[in-house]
């Protein structure tokens, strides 16, 4: 008997011109089975979706194609699995095969059946049970926020200070877990591939390495498909993983944390443009799975759902051990002399605390030398030739990177244009940041009598494998005096040795066109803060020192005083009358094409046709615009915004909208996509 199954393949971007397609089988196959399946010339990957499906018109010649083989061994998908891919897919507006597949260990397609058995038996041996092992005893808030985890059905938000111990809640509630139910899985998220290292040792030291596997795209294949399939079998019983693992297979699933949930690492920013925190959310709903996200400044999404009761709310405002949070200290630019970069004030601090042998931390969100090369002649500036950007000047290696399109050449000895030598760099990038701050604390000593040691920490020093570990442990051992780098470094990280952190150019976030550029700013600045003085014995002196040529800003007078629900409901009151998110709901159509006409000419016909779509009325589409960087790589890009006060209408305006983009677009349109609930616009 021939049963037919509808498979899910790759298949092209967009959701409504490629479902499931039909195969046939000498067997019956299970919903979830992975199989091989011929797919034009090639043969692909595919997950048995449905095993009746509907005969679906015009697809009869793909339905008469015989499956070519299953993955034998491998458990079916979870059926919570594939309705974790089909909502994603829908919801941000893809195919259900891209989601699908880029969602599996990309080495699952490669492998023969006896390499996969192989692999399977090393992965799903029995989990040992688990040591209890934790020494450490729990303040008085820690165990009241897991009372109220325990008792109540969530999601939680654990809002709690930097330094209050979230990731010992984290880890309690886990092991509160594995030994009341001897199969459960915890999956825990963290935004940033930096941070899964240092959450890795806290798990494994406390529940052994064979209970724990991480799953970010840091991974090789064989790394990743290894962890994918011991979480797949049941035996990993703690996933560690950045937004990728969010879709990782778990048949016993009961527990979602997300670490850091404000950050805006869990959104993609290709592809499926998913945001991992708010998956873990509905993944954790349909499965009966807790979800616990923490944070010390809360999205105003999740923070707005505490207000409404839709989430309950956790609270840990004293950091552990008594620890105080820095003193917040404001400088005015406005009263230092022309050309200040570092107030003398600010200097001072640094000396005391290379005096003293403490450390310091100073953040600039640029990184390279200058941001811009320019002649002194002519109006030359390092522009780059494929961008509507400047290429940045990169001192130690002499070069001109673009940030955008990755373009470099060597900095050029004269003025391209004019020929004049006399090329100078342009305001200021980490690199710069740098070679100055060692210029003016050359004079300062530490306790043994010697120079200050000054260290950089960006995406330029971080490049080659290991560096990151590297250049932490030096930092962690005290290697360092005054560590300078970018946001990188505020994020995460439990320095014990630093005392005082400064932002230096932290004020063109407060003039930004994009409206969460304020919330974003002040969870920047808070994080920062919260690197200092996290051991208590010097918390008492530890400092946060912001430099703005706005001083009386609402923002710097809350983050004088810690102030995170007040930020939050000025914050919320505006975006309230606006109707933003989240009392609104936004997508934006993106389009890239050999022209700027190009692009808008095609979101302008796309925008037409969706006057006669049923949700209509209740949206609104605004005119086509260039994207703030134009044109990268060649390629112009312009978007364009779409707004509803509903959900639901939004949704549905979207997909009914999907076919009519698809014929909208014509020759000079490269590419377009949907980017659902977008965080930049
Ligand atoms: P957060 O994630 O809230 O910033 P962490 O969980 O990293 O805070 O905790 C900060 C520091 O305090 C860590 O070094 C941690 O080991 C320590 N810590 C956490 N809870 C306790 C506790 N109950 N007693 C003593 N130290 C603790
Ligand atoms: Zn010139
Ligand atoms: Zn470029």
């Amino acid at each position: 008997m021939t049963h037919r199954l509808a498979v899910v393949v790759p298949t092209p971007a967009h959701s409504s011109v490629a479902g499931p397609l039909s195969y046939r089988s000498e067997f019956p196959l299970a919903a979830g089975t992975l199989v091989r399946v011929p797919l034009g010339k090639r043969e692909v990957l595919g997950v048995v979706w449905d095993a009746q499906p509907q005969d679906h018109e015009g697809r009869s010649a793909q339905g008469d194609k015989p499956v070519a083989g299953a993955l034998e061994g491998l458990e079916p998908l979870p059926a919570s699995w594939r309705q974790v891919v089909t909502f994603s897919a829908n919801y941000y507006q893809r195919s259900l095969g891209e989601v699908a597949l880029a969602a599996l260990p990309p080495q699952l397609r490669d492998l023969s059946t006896v390499q996969l058995a192989r692999r399977l038996k090393r992965a799903s041996g029995d989990a040992p049970p688990a040591p209890a092992a934790c020494a450490m005893d729990l303040s008085a808030q820690q165990q009241q926020a897991l009372a109220q985890f325990d008792a109540g059905a969530g999601p939680f938000l654990l809002f709690g200070a930097t330094g209050s111990g979230k990731t010992e809640v984290y880890l309690h509630a886990v092991q509160t877990l594995l030994e009341r139910e001897p199969q459960a899985q915890a999956l825990v998220m963290v935004p940033e591939i930096n941070l899964t290292p240092q959450l890795q040792e806290r798990f494994v030291e406390r529940f052994g390495a064979a209970q724990v596997v991480s799953l970010h795209s840091g991974m090789t294949n064989p790394q990743r498909l290894k962890s994918w399939l011991a979480a797949h079998a049941g035996a990993a019983r703690i996933v560690l993983g950045t937004r990728m693992a969010v879709f990782a297979s778990m048949p016993q699933l009961r527990l979602i944390v997300v670490d850091e949930e404000h950050d805006p690492s869990y959104k993609q920013q290709e592809g499926a443009r998913y945001s991992a925190r708010d998956l873990a959310v509905y993944r954790g709903k349909l499965e009966g799975a807790k979800v616990l996200l923490g944070s010390a400044t809360p999205s105003l999404e999740s923070w707005q759902a505490c207000e409404k009761g839709r989430y309950q709310r956790l609270a840990m405002p004293a950091r552990v051990g008594d620890g105080q949070l820095p003193a917040v200290r404001l400088v005015d630019m406005n009263l230092q002399p022309k050309q200040t970069v570092f107030s003398v004030q600010l200097l001072d601090a640094l000396r005391q605390r290379i005096g003293r042998g403490e450390q310091s931390l100073v953040f600039l969100n640029r990184r390279g030398y200058a941001p811009v090369l320019a002649c002194n002649a002519c109006d030359w500036k390092s522009e780059c030739p494929n961008c509507s950007a400047f290429r940045v000047f990169h001192k130690s290696d002499r070069t001109l990177r673009c940030h955008h399109c990755g373009f470099t050449e060597r900095v050029p000895r004269a003025c391209p244009a004019c020929g004049n030598v006399d090329i100078a760099p342009l305001g200021r990038g980490t690199e710069r940041l740098e070679e100055h701050l060692a210029e003016l604390l050359a004079d300062a000593r530490r306790p043994d009598g010697l120079p200050p040691r000054i260290a950089r920490m960006d995406a330029d020093t971080t490049r080659l494998k290991g560096a990151l570990e590297a250049q932490l442990a030096q930092v962690h051992s005290g290697e360092v005096d005054v560590l300078v780098g970018t946001q990188m470094v505020t994020k995460g990280h439990d320095f014990r040795r630093i005392t005082l952190v400064a932002a230096v150019n932290a004020d063109s976030a407060l003039f930004s066109s994009d409206f969460r550029a304020p919330e974003r700013l002040f969870s920047l600045l808070m994080q920062a803060a919260g690197r200092a003085g996290r051991d208590a014995q010097q918390a008492q002196a530890s400092q946060m020192w912001v430099q703005t040529w706005h001083p009386t800003h609402p923002l710097f007078t809350a983050l004088r005083t810690h102030d995170y629900p007040a930020f939050a409901a000025q914050q919320l009151a505006e975006r309230e009358q606006a109707a933003m998110p989240p009392f609104g709901y936004q997508a934006l159509v993106r389009a890239d094409a050999r022209t700027q006409e190009a692009a808008q000419a095609f979101l302008a016909t796309a925008s037409e046709a969706a006057q006669g779509l049923p949700d209509a009325g209740h949206v609104a589409v605004y005119s086509p615009v260039p994207m703030a960087v134009q044109r990268v790589a060649n390629v112009e890009r312009a978007q364009m915004l779409v707004e509803s006060t509903s959900r639901a209408a939004l949704q549905r305006f979207l997909a009914a909208w999907q076919p009519l983009l698809q014929a909208s677009r014509d020759k000079g349109v490269i590419r377009w996509a949907v980017d659902v609930d977008p965080l930049a616009i």
